[in-house]
């Protein structure tokens, strides 16, 4: 069996073999971007390189970039443990041209290293183009030697990148397993597309085109290349099993947390047990570039994170903190491609240990709320926002995590009835404020504090021009 590390090596050799130039992942929080809040895609630390800002630091170059999708345009955060492609942090594997070469090399690249350098079978292979792309449709046929039938012409924007309203833009062509017909979902394009069966692993992002304001586009006087596999999921295809939390790293860390449990990943708890696995390493990849828990911006993010992991560990019986004494076990595992993570091991544990230990003292009493206030109910119905409200401002229950409790029994929460309820709260703290006859340093106050909002992540996701790829 090839080892997830193995794999992640010998994607960076063949692409170094190439002429690229191996670049080291930039830190989850990104240098080069107010609007985003961590990096979530392979070209997010390129951006300026492709928009022209900055000079390339070759023709050519590959990555493994540390990503994390939760919160913003991309979340993937309700996913994990549900789905078995999803996590919060992930690595992407890319290749970069910066107007290099195009299509054709591109296409070469990722065919060779799927078919010949790694030995997928190509009938388990499908490719998709935008459906106005006839050029890579063609070199598809060409290079592949796939049938019509497996090339499929996609219309929806799932198959055309762009940075943002304006700039680099253009279509997509994204390369999908079969994992095999026991599996549900079904190819892509189709109503089913989204189960599990066909899995999308690699996206080769053609920037072809210069989106104009007033709409129209321009061709790139040179086009560029950006690609992104997903390590995880590749990992499950060249070992074999058809779940990322399958393969070699996630095994090894949710054995680790049977052992600290001592209950079973098999049948009921494999989801709590996933969620655990993944949001370990989110939570200390997140702490080991420097983020904190807190209550507002990235912080709280990660706060949110942690505390779901809690929540599960909770379910599983573990009567005393667990998350930190899982940290050894994923420096093991990943410690020697991030050293980061060695460095941060002290302070990870640390902080882990003192946030379980905190949460717990109201966990209990805000999980016995819930089961009251959800006792009677049946699949379909909603929790109301007061509620989920006061789960958040007494009990520290991040709004998703009482969304993620309530949401293997079919319950929902009534979103808009808990904005509400910050809103209210929001205004009474702002108007006992003015009564103290400071009204003017108060509203200031309350103004950074708004805008820093606990839960209030929109301005990050709102913005366009998301690193997406
Ligand atoms: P999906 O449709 O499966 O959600 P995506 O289209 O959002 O994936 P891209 O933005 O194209 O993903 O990212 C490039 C690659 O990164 C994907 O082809 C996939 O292999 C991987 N990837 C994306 N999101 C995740 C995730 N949450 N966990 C693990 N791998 C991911
Ligand atoms: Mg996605
Ligand atoms: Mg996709
Ligand atoms: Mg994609």
């Amino acid at each position: 069996m090839t080892s997830t590390n193995d794999i992640r090596r010998s994607f960076l050799d063949f692409f170094g073999k190439a002429d690229h130039v191996q670049v080291p992942s930039a830190p989850l929080v990104p240098y080069n971007d107010p609007t985003l809040m961590f990096v979530n895609a392979g070209m997010v630390p390129f951006k300026n390189v492709f928009t022209g800002l900055e000079t390339p630091p070759a023709p050519r170059a590959t990555s493994s970039q540390k990503c994390v999708r939760a919160g913003g345009k991309h979340n993937d955060l309700d996913n994990v443990g549900y789905t078995a492609r999803h996590h919060t942090f992930f690595e992407m594997l890319g290749n970069f041209s910066f107007g290099d070469y195009f299509k054709e090399q591109a296409i070469e690249n990722a065919w060779t290293l799927l078919t010949r350098e790694w030995g997928l079978s190509p009938d388990k292979l499908t490719a998709t183009v935008y459906h106005t792309d006839d050029q890579a449709f063609d070199l598809w046929r060409k290079i592949s030697g796939l049938p019509e039938d497996r090339i499929v012409r996609i219309t929806t924007s799932d198959n055309f990148w762009s940075m943002g309203e304006t700039g680099p833009c253009g279509p997509c062509s994204e390369i999908f397993y079969d994992h095999g017909d026991h599996i549900f979902g079904g190819p892509p394009g189709s109503p089913d597309e989204d189960g599990d069966r066909f899995v999308e692993i690699w996206n080769l992002v053609f920037m072809q085109f210069d989106q104009q304001a007033d709409g129209s586009r321009r061709e790139l006087p040179s086009p560029s290349i950006d690609t992104g596999m997903g390590l995880e999921r590749i990992a499950a295809v060249m070992q074999g099993v058809h779940n990322n939390y399958d393969t070699d790293t996630f095994k090894a860390l949710i054995a680790a947390s049977e052992r600290l449990t001592g209950v079973s990943a098999q049948g009921d708890h494999a989801a709590s047990h996933r969620v655990i696995a993944d949001h370990l390493r989110s939570t200390s990849f997140l702490m080991a570039d420097g983020v904190l828990p807190s209550n507002e911006g990235r912080g709280y993010v990660l706060r949110r994170i942690m505390r779901r992991a809690m929540r599960h560990a909770h379910l599983l019986g573990s009567s005393e903190p667990l998350m930190h004494r899982l940290v050894p076990g994923l420096v093991t595992e990943m410690g020697q491609a991030y050293p980061e993570l060695v460095r941060g091991q002290a302070l990870i544990e640390e902080v882990l240990e003192r946030e379980e230990t905190q949460f717990r003292k109201t966990l209990d009493k805000g999980l016995k709320l819930l089961d009251e206030a959800t006792g009677e109910m049946s699949e379909g119905a909603e929790l109301d926002g007061e509620t989920a409200f006061k789960l958040y401002d007494t009990f520290g229950f991040p709004y998703d995590l009482t969304e993620d409790a309530l949401r293997a029994r079919g319950i929902g929460v009534d979103r808009s009835g808990f904005d509400a309820a910050m809103t209210r709260q929001k205004e009474a703290a702002r108007a006992a404020w003015k009564g103290s006859g400071e009204a003017a340093s108060g509203e200031v106050w309350f103004d950074i504090a708004e805008r820093a909002g606990a839960t209030e992540f929109t301005g990050y996701s709102s913005t366009s021009g998301e690193g997406t790829i």
